[in-house]
């Protein structure tokens, strides 16, 4: 079937099924600098590739660590990415015309998978490769629902067994992401349970407790290691997963050019950084090649309020790339660039991240896809040599933007993704101010249609914007591993 590739008034970007990207892009193959090891959490020496056999199979491990440019797609993710990919590219000119702004404003919308984010784009490769390896089941933690919904769909499509420990306060405030997930065959555990050694240690010391993205990836961790043909799958931070997710900014480059356009800022929001990643690593490629000198610490990029801690970019031509994070959990622009765990009970490698500390607990804020202490080692190395910048935002002028957005686009945007909004909007009334002409391209991770309770909640009016005292992080950051 053909298909229009551009829509008549110039505001969809369509590819054809057949200009799908055949393979993957590996940013490691081309850091101008060497990513600091992964460490064992017990010796803190280097993880060898035998100590996450029993989490990972061989192709996701060797993924991880590979220096391959482009890895082929198999043809069985394929088959079952184009249920649903290309995703579109949008020109929202009816948001630029509300904000009367010079900047064209463009979206990639991964809101269209079956389960409304970017996260099948790895659920799919993860499941595939765990049944190819003979793994039965996969076990993992969710926070809000997304990444247990893909994998649920995912471990669906290839006849395996799928366990999700979901962070307890999500699965009493989110009964229909946790529906979804049982639709899929999945078994949804709260966590903190008391099926598990770090669930019961948690209980006994606080029987109340809502839970925490760092507790269900401890008891996701333990339950692998006490089951035999059972593999564990993680939904975001680590190097696979963010290669996985590169489709994104593969089919939004060639989106961009059938548009006519080049991006001059890419936004994106940041939890652990897979969707920002996904969309962002492909228009670095040629910033990264291009990069002349080492960077100076301390120079301020160019617009206002963006936090880089070294020069700005090498090449002029190069798009600005933005990672947006909430306030409440400032991992880049609060946290330290520093070895931590990923999870609470120090089960999983230690990774050299920005962090806020593994003891840190954010606040109840309603992106719960953001709720995360670390961030992708990849994402913390390139902010530190200064090749990407970050701005953190607040909750209400987040669902401030979240609603313009639906008035103007018709679609309701998951409150993660309302954050890279935000800052869409920010920069495109910078451009009114100044009348310059940019091409902003920002990521729309997902829809929010399970998150009217937080429209609810902000149309009440009873969202508070919570920043986390310098105090507690702090606290949390004096209790990362000593190496
Ligand atoms: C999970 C999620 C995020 C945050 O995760 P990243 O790994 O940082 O992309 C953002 N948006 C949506 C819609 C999500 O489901």
């Amino acid at each position: 079937m053909k298909r229009n590739r551009i829509d008549s008034t110039g505001t969809k970007f369509n590819l054809d099924e057949r200009d799908m990207p055949a393979s993957w892009y590996n940013i490691l193959a081309d850091l101008p600098f060497e990513l600091e090891p992964p460490l064992n959490p017990q010796t803190l020496e280097p993880v060898t590739p035998d100590e996450l056999a029993p989490l990972f199979p061989a192709t996701v491990i060797e993924q991880e660590s590979s220096k391959k440019q482009f890895i082929d797609i198999p043809g069985e993710v394929l088959d079952i990415y184009r249920l649903w990919r290309p995703t579109p590219l949008i020109r929202a000119r009816r948001l630029e015309k509300a904000l009367g702004t010079p900047a064209r404003i463009y979206f990639k919308y991964e809101g269209a998978s079956p389960v409304g984010s970017h996260k099948p784009n790895t659920a799919v490769a993860q499941a595939f490769y765990n049944k190819q390896e003979g793994t039965s089941r996969l076990s993992t933690e969710t926070g809000a629902g997304q990444w247990g919904s893909a994998l649920a769909m995912a471990c669906a499509f290839f006849g395996l067994d799928c366990t999700v420990y979901m962070v307890k306060a999500s699965y009493h405030q989110k009964p229909y992401r946790r529906s979804l997930m049982q639709v899929f065959g999945a078994d949804v555990i709260s966590s903190p349970s008391s099926s598990t050694g770090s669930g019961r240690a948690i209980l006994a010391d606080d029987p109340e407790s809502p839970g925490s993205l760092g507790i269900a990836i401890s008891e996701a961790v333990e339950d692998v290691a006490s089951s035999p043909g059972t593999k564990y799958s993680l939904g975001s931070v680590l190097n696979h997963v963010l290669m996985h997710q590169t489709v994104i900014g593969l089919e939004a480059q060639r989106q961009m050019e059938l548009a006519g356009d080049t991006p001059t800022t890419v936004i994106a929001c940041a939890g652990g950084g897979s969707n920002f990643g996904g969309l962002a690593f492909p228009f670095l490629k040629p910033v990264l090649k291009h990069r002349k000198h080492v960077p100076q610490p301390g120079a301020l990029n160019s617009l206002s309020g963006i936090t880089t801690p070294a020069t700005s970019m090498p090449n002029d031509m190069a798009p600005k790339i933005i990672a947006v994070e909430p306030e409440a959990c400032p991992s880049l622009t609060k946290g330290i660039y520093a070895y931590d765990y990923g999870d609470c009970s120090g089960l999983v490698p230690a990774l050299k991240m920005h962090t806020l500390g593994h003891n840190f607990v954010p606040p109840g804020i309603h992106a719960g896809g953001l709720r995360y202490h670390g961030m992708s080692p990849i994402i913390s190395a390139l902010f530190n040599e200064g090749f990407i910048a970050a701005r953190a935002v607040k909750q209400r002028a987040v669902f401030e933007a979240a609603e313009l957005f639906a008035r103007t686009e018709g679609i309701i945007p998951a409150p993660e993704s309302a954050h890279a909004i935000r800052v869409a909007i920010d920069l495109a009334a910078e451009c009114t101010e100044t009348g310059q002409e940019e091409a902003i391209l920002f990521g729309l991770s997902g829809h929010g249609y399970f998150d009217m309770s937080a429209y609810e909640a902000y149309r009440n009016g009873v969202l508070q914007d919570s920043v986390h005292p310098q105090s507690e992080i702090d606290k949390a950051l004096a209790g990362l591993p000593k190496k």
